[in-house]
């Protein structure tokens, strides 16, 4: 199996597996319980905050769990939207569907929205930005790479114009946290969303970063736990999961893990490029998360692709949604206005630093296999 899906989701590692296995059987008590077993698990969820908040440079406190990145998005929006009247949300056309789908519904439900566009490459348009903010803004929520594309948009400037207007500035990090060294100071973040999953941590985890002075409310009630804004008993093994996660993410960029991961993500790049003519690669190429490419298989349909390329081992993913029956092309791809002859046919190739020159290798002869024989047969054209 050659796994090139993490953008999808991520190999538990097999550090964060062993420090979670305590809490099932041995430390299973309540974190807000006064006794011993109580107090274990507080310990041990306080040391995970110390360790996810040390991954983006804020403070234990300013770090709320959550049960992932979909959570931590909604908090972000709904709680800010909670605790002021303004009713204006400025976002991008080619956000995760946690916070594209959310404001969409917001929009009916009174708000005004402000998608702003991005061009070819899926580069954000800051003038656009900086034009759309009012004094009814009452957030600003931009990724800061996206899923699809991995290209990354420029959120130091993007909080700059915030700042000067005086309005929060929300930034999904799910797909960037691990990869790119994140400082929320440097990055003007004032709420930031993590996802565990993203960086080899347990699925159903996940973190927002509520910055010092930031007006959130919360969207569930019920117990003291997370400072009030995310109630409910603690999952103290998956919080401990994601702490374990992120200590050892931060090992791995400070030692320059995610070069050789770029390495291998242009190999693959040029590799498929080379043997198939009719490949094209989408987004910013210059400004890209090390790990993601996603390429474009002219006149082919992603599907028969993915199935293809999983019957010969290798795991993929594609920038299209199945709608009653035919494939459509992504939110993403469409706000970006590729040809649809090209976005019906794209596949994202994410890589980890499990990765294997190997893999890349055999995985490069595979798609490039599987990819001339369906143009060959016609499929999708
Ligand atoms: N935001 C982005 C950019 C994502 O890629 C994802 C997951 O793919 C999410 C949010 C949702 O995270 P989760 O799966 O933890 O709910």
């Amino acid at each position: 199996m050659i796994y090139l899906d993490n953008n999808s989701t991520t190999r538990v590692d097999a550090a964060v597996q062993a420090a979670m296995e305590p809490f099932w059987r041995e430390q299973y008590g309540n974190a807000s319980s006064l006794h011993t077993m109580g107090q274990a698990a507080r310990h041990a969820i306080e040391t995970a905050r110390e360790h996810v908040a040390a991954l983006i440079g804020a403070k234990p406190r300013e770090i709320v769990f959550t049960s992932g990145g979909t959570e931590a998005d909604n908090l972000a929006i709904l709680g800010a939207l909670g605790a002021t009247a303004k009713r204006h949300i400025v976002t991008t056309a080619v956000e995760h569907v946690a916070v594209h789908s959310l404001c969409e519904r917001l929009a009916t439900q009174g708000h005004r929205v402000t998608f702003l566009p991005v061009d070819s490459c899926g580069r954000l348009d800051l003038a656009a930005l900086e034009a759309a903010i009012g004094d009814e803004t009452a957030l600003v929520s931009v990724m800061h790479a996206n899923n699809e594309t991995g290209v990354i948009f420029p959120v130091e400037e993007v909080a700059r114009r915030c700042a000067a207007r005086g309005v929060p500035l929300h930034v999904d990090a799910v797909q960037t946290a691990g990869k790119l060294p994140i400082d929320v100071s440097a990055l003007g973040a004032n709420l930031l969303s993590l996802s565990a999953h993203k960086f080899h941590g347990p699925k159903g985890a996940g973190a927002l970063y509520v910055g010092r002075g930031v007006r959130l409310r919360n969207c569930q009630v019920g117990g003291h736990q997370e400072r009030d804004l995310r109630p409910g008993t603690e999952n103290v093994a998956a919080i401990v999961g994601m702490g374990e996660a992120a200590r050892l993410a931060r090992e791995r960029l400070a030692a320059g893990a995610m070069r050789s991961v770029a390495e291998l993500r242009d190999r693959l790049e040029a590799g498929v490029l080379a043997s198939v003519n009719f490949a094209r690669v989408i987004g910013d190429r210059a400004n890209r998360t090390c790990n993601t490419t996603t390429i474009g298989f002219t006149a082919l349909e992603a599907e028969a692709v993915l199935i293809a390329l999983s019957e010969q081992g290798v795991c993929a993913s594609s920038g299209a949604a199945c709608s009653s029956g035919s494939l459509e092309p992504s939110h993403v791809l469409k706000a970006m206005g590729i040809d649809e002859r090209i976005a019906h046919g794209a596949v994202r190739f994410s890589l980890s630093h499990e990765t294997t020159r190997e893999e890349i290798d055999r995985a490069i002869e595979i798609v490039a296999g599987v990819t001339r024989q369906l143009a060959a047969l016609g499929v999708g054209s």
